[in-house]
C-alpha cells in the first residue's frame, strides 16, 4: 500500500463531531457553569488539561516532551528516516479569565486528532518523509504572566528562557514556581524547528459569520503596542488631605484611560484601543490611591498610525503624571509589526479547503496568535473558522459543530499534504492523489 492511497479528504472526513466531543471533555478544566472556562496559565486547571493533554497524546502513540517553560509537544513519529523533518500543529491550553471554550484549545486539539489519523494510517501501510508534532504552547494569553506568547516566543529565541520563567503574576508568583506546583516544569529540549507550522484557531471576529464563509486564510496581522505603565503617588486620608496637596495615581489612570480611548476615535475602525488591565494600591474606599499599573494596548491596521498614536500616548502618560502630580514609569513596552504570512502556506490552507468542496477567504487577524511568533522561524499558517457573532474572550464563545468539522477536515487535509511532502508548503499544495 502506497501513500497515494490514503488522499488527504478521505482522512479528513474523519468521524463527524470528534473534534466537538473533545472540545467538550476539555471544556471541564476550569469549566463554568454557563459553558465557558477560566483556565489561566499554569493554574490547578492548566495542570490538569495538560495531564490529560499527554494522556491522549500517549495513548495515540505520541512521544511527550516538555521544555523549561512548559510547552508541550507530542511527536508522532511517521517515518524512520533520520533526517525527516517536522510539520509542527497548534495553539494553546491557556484561557482568558472568564473566556470561552475553544480558544486555543480548539488548535491544540484538532492537532492532535491529525497526528493521531496520521499514525493510525501510517500503521495501516501509509508511508511519509516527515514527522508530525502536536504542541500546546505555554501562556499564549499574557492573561496571568506577561507578555503573551511567552511559550512560543520562547521557542523562537525572542524571548530567553529566564526571562519568562521569572515572569510574575499578579501575586508575585514566577511562571517557573506556578509550573513546578503543577508538575510541568520540563527538562527536555523542545523539538527542531519545524518546517512548517500551521495553526487553526477561532476567528474572534464576525467576518466569516456574516459572509457565511466556513474557512478563513490569515494574510497578514495587525501591528500591536503594548504598555505596562505605573503611576506613583501618596497614601493619604480621603477626608482631611488637602485636594491641592494631594498626589492620587487613580486620577492619573483614569485620565489615561479615557486619553486611551480617546485616541481611537481619531481613525475609526483603523485602530483598537484599550486598557483592559488596573491595579489599585491600596484599594480602599479611604485611602488616596498610592499606586496604579494599568496595561495598555494599541491594535492598528496600518504602521504610521500605531506609531502615531503610540507617541501620542507617551505624551498623555506624561501629561496625566503631571496633572496628577504622580510618578510615572514604563515599566515594560512591546510591539508586533504588520507582517504578511507566507503566501505558499496561505495557498496550502486554501487548496485543503477547494479539495474538502468548501470556500474560504483571505483574512486579517487583529489578536495575537502563536503562528505569529512561528512566523520568525518557519513557513508558518493560520486559518480561522467562524465565532458565533464574533464574541470573543467571553464565557458564550461559540463555533458550531460543522464549522469545527470543516476545520478539521482542512487542517487534516493541510497535515497529510505535508506529511508527504517533506513540509514543504509548495509541494503539499501541488500534491495530487495518484488515481
Ligand atoms: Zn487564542
Amino acid at each position: 500500500m502506497t501513500s497515494q492511497s490514503f488522499m488527504p479528504e478521505a482522512l479528513g472526513a474523519g468521524e463527524p463531531g470528534t473534534l466537538a466531543a473533545l472540545l467538550t471533555c476539555f471544556a471541564a478544566f476550569g469549566g463554568l457553569k454557563t459553558g465557558g472556562v477560566t483556565r489561566l496559565c499554569a493554574s490547578a486547571a492548566d495542570g490538569a488539561a495538560r495531564d490529560a493533554f499527554a494522556t491522549l497524546l500517549r495513548d495515540a502513540g505520541a512521544h511527550v516532551v516538555t521544555d523549561a517553560v512548559g510547552n508541550q509537544f507530542g511527536v508522532f513519529t511517521l517515518t524512520d528516516a533520520a533526517d525527516a523533518p517536522l510539520v509542527m500543529m497548534g495553539s494553546h491550553l491557556d484561557s482568558q479569565p472568564r473566556g470561552g471554550r475553544f480558544d486555543g484549545v480548539l488548535g491544540v486539539l484538532a492537532a492532535f486528532e491529525a497526528g493521531r489519523r496520521l499514525m493510525l494510517a501510517k500503521r495501516a501501510g501509509a508511508s511519509f518523509n516527515a514527522n508530525f508534532c502536536a504542541v500546546n504552547w505555554t501562556n499564549e494569553e499574557g492573561a496571568r504572566f506577561r507578555p503573551s506568547l511567552l511559550g512560543s516566543g520562547t521557542f523562537t529565541g525572542k524571548i530567553a528562557v529566564a526571562d519568562a520563567l521569572a515572569s510574575i503574576d499578579d501575586d508575585g508568583v514566577t511562571l517557573g514556581a506556578a509550573l513546578a506546583a503543577i508538575g510541568h516544569d520540563g527538562v527536555d529540549a523542545p523539538p527542531p524547528v519545524p518546517a512548517c507550522y500551521v495553526e487553526m484557531h477561532v476567528e474572534q471576529g464576525g467576518l466569516l459569520e456574516a459572509e457565511s464563509v466556513p474557512v478563513g486564510v490569515v494574510t497578514r496581522n495587525w501591528g500591536a503596542a503594548k504598555m505596562d505603565v505605573r503611576f506613583t503617588g501618596e497614601q493619604a486620608h480621603t477626608g482631611p488631605a488637602k485636594m491641592h496637596a494631594r498626589r492620587d495615581a487613580l486620577f492619573a489612570a483614569a485620565q489615561l484611560i479615557c486619553d486611551v480611548r480617546a485616541i481611537a476615535d481619531e481613525w475609526p475602525e483603523r485602530i483598537h484601543t484599550s486598557v483592559g488591565r488596573l491595579v489599585v494600591q491600596p484599594n480602599s474606599p479611604n485611602v488616596v490611591p498610592a499606586q496604579t499599573d494599568l496595561s495598555v494596548e494599541l491594535r492598528a491596521v496600518d504602521d504610521a498610525i500605531l506609531r502615531e498614536a503610540e507617541a501620542r500616548i507617551l505624551a498623555c502618560i506624561d501629561a496625566a503624571a503631571k496633572r496628577a502630580n504622580v510618578g510615572v514609569q514604563i515599566l515594560s513596552r512591546t510591539s508586533r509589526p504588520i507582517r504578511e504570512l507566507p503566501p505558499a502556506v496561505g495557498n496550502l490552507v486554501r487548496t485543503c479547503a477547494r479539495a474538502a468542496g468548501v470556500q474560504s477567504r483571505d483574512i486579517d487577524t487583529i489578536s495575537g496568535h502563536d503562528a505569529l511568533s512561528l512566523l520568525d522561524v518557519c513557513p508558518t499558517g493560520l486559518m480561522f473558522v467562524p465565532s458565533v457573532g464574533g464574541i470573543a474572550h467571553n464565557e458564550n464563545e461559540e463555533t458550531h459543530g460543522e464549522d469545527l468539522d470543516t476545520g478539521m477536515t482542512v487542517l487534516m487535509g493541510a497535515a497529510y499534504r505535508l506529511c508527504v511532502s517533506r513540509g514543504d508548503p509548495v509541494a503539499a499544495a501541488a500534491w495530487e492523489p495518484r488515481r
